[in-house]
């Protein structure tokens, strides 16, 4: 059969068609007044987005920039910092802190499972300068609880709180400002279903008052030179103009998922990977597959593999026979339990043909017969409780 290529990776995401097309006809120069306006109305936008009063940077760099500017701005060689890690992403704030001269301190919790809070408590002494988590650990697809870590950081005053939120932003509920998120970040690869190459971030006054008094070197991640541009509705070196166009885009487009309010866009956009990622785990149950996560998040589902077969060998077989790409793990996990995604451009029959797709996978790649419409059927009836339930699906 023909078959169209299809991403279901935690990142990159399905573009959305309005963001390539704009993008594609973006010539404007960046020091220019129509620049000017698109980069001050993105800007305004996604602190809407977020649901943030705090100031708002979009670099030019993949998410680990940002999460390099949140260690390079916020941190001095020698400070104590804690790290919560429990995958992939994890191990990189203990790498990134590690670099920067931090000394740190380590909680961390097996792939798949997240911390308990006294563990937490136990490792905050009152000198730890910062604490770093993933909101969403896009190695197991768990959620950790960024609400209850904050209220126990932000028991000491001195301690900021960073949180990567690359794939937790839209599809995560997340209260940034009432919570006490000082370091929030996110990339335009995930849930605003453009290309890679952008990273943001949102700041709180105590975060900018530290930058003040730290040492660590930064020259092109200078957040404050960012900040005094910004102000002035430029960046501080030359933007990624095109893809400001696909974010505004985006933007607008999320808008439009919540009427004409950007806010409840972004909330209807967490509901949509939700109900798919509801769908998703009630498919894969069906067909007798073990979910990997222990608290799940909505940005994607981890599935083990079935005893005595290689992961990697069902994401090829998805890629041979559907052109769909699914993830497998990541770190010690690679081999054990394949990944789908549904953060951003994700809907209704995109997760219902992975869910049929991933029937006709594991027939081939298991001994075992597969109930055909088994994970479909599944699927269905949580999409029809969905809507007795009076939840709403975009455009519905
Ligand atoms: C995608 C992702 C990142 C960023 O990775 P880049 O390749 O630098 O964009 C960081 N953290 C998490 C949790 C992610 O999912």
């Amino acid at each position: 059969m023909l078959r169209k290529n299809r991403l279901f990776t935690p990142g990159p995401t399905p573009l959305l068609p309005a963001a390539q097309t704009a993008m594609a006809s973006f010539t404007a120069h960046h020091r220019t007044a129509d620049f000017r306006e698109l980069f001050q109305r993105v800007l305004a936008d996604m602190k809407e987005f977020i649901g943030t009063r705090n100031d708002v940077l979009v670099l030019a760099c993949s998410g680990t920039g940002v999460m390099e500017a949140s260690v390079s701005n916020l941190t001095s060689p020698g400070d104590k910092v804690l790290v919560l890690t429990a995958g992939k992403f994890g191990e990189r704030w203990t790498e990134l802190t590690k670099a920067f001269g931090c000394k740190v301190e380590v909680l961390s919790r097996p792939y798949g499972e997240t911390f308990s809070l006294d563990d937490i408590q136990a490792k905050l002494t009152s000198d730890i300068r910062a604490v770093y988590v993933q909101a969403t650990e896009s190695s197991t697809g768990v959620r950790h609880d960024v609400e209850r870590i904050a209220k126990i950081v932000h028991a000491q005053d001195d301690t900021l709180f960073i949180v990567d939120a690359i794939t937790g932003l839209g599809t995560t509920h997340l209260e940034v400002d009432s919570w006490g998120v000082d370091f929030i970040i996110g990339g335009s690869q995930k849930a605003l279903m453009m290309p890679p190459g952008l990273a943001y971030c949102a700041v709180s006054e105590r975060a900018w008052k530290r930058m003040e008094t730290t040492t660590s070197p930064r020259f092109y991640f200078d957040l404050r030179k960012e900040r005094k541009s910004a102000a002035k509705g430029e960046s501080a070196y030359t933007p990624a103009t095109s893809l400001f166009a696909a974010l505004g885009a985006a933007l607008h487009f999320i808008r439009e998922m919540g009427n004409g309010n950007l806010a409840q866009g972004g909330q209807e956009l967490v509901r949509n990977a939700g109900l798919c990622a509801e769908m998703t785990r009630a498919g894969a149950r069906a067909l007798g597959l073990k979910l990997y996560a222990s608290r799940p998040a909505s940005a994607l589902t981890a599935i083990a593999s079935p005893d005595g077969v290689d992961a990697g060998v069902i994401v090829k077989e998805f890629r041979e026979s559907f052109d769909a790409v699914v993830a497998n793990g990541q770190g010690e996990m690679k081999g054990k339990l394949f990944r789908i995604a549904h953060i951003g451009y994700y809907d209704y029959l995109d997760t219902i043909g992975i869910l049929a797709a991933l029937e006709h996978v594991l027939a081939k790649v298991t001994a075992k017969p597969v109930e055909y419409g088994a994970a479909v059927r599944a699927a269905q009836e949580v999409y029809a409780g969905s809507l007795s339930d009076k939840r709403q699906l975009i455009g519905a």
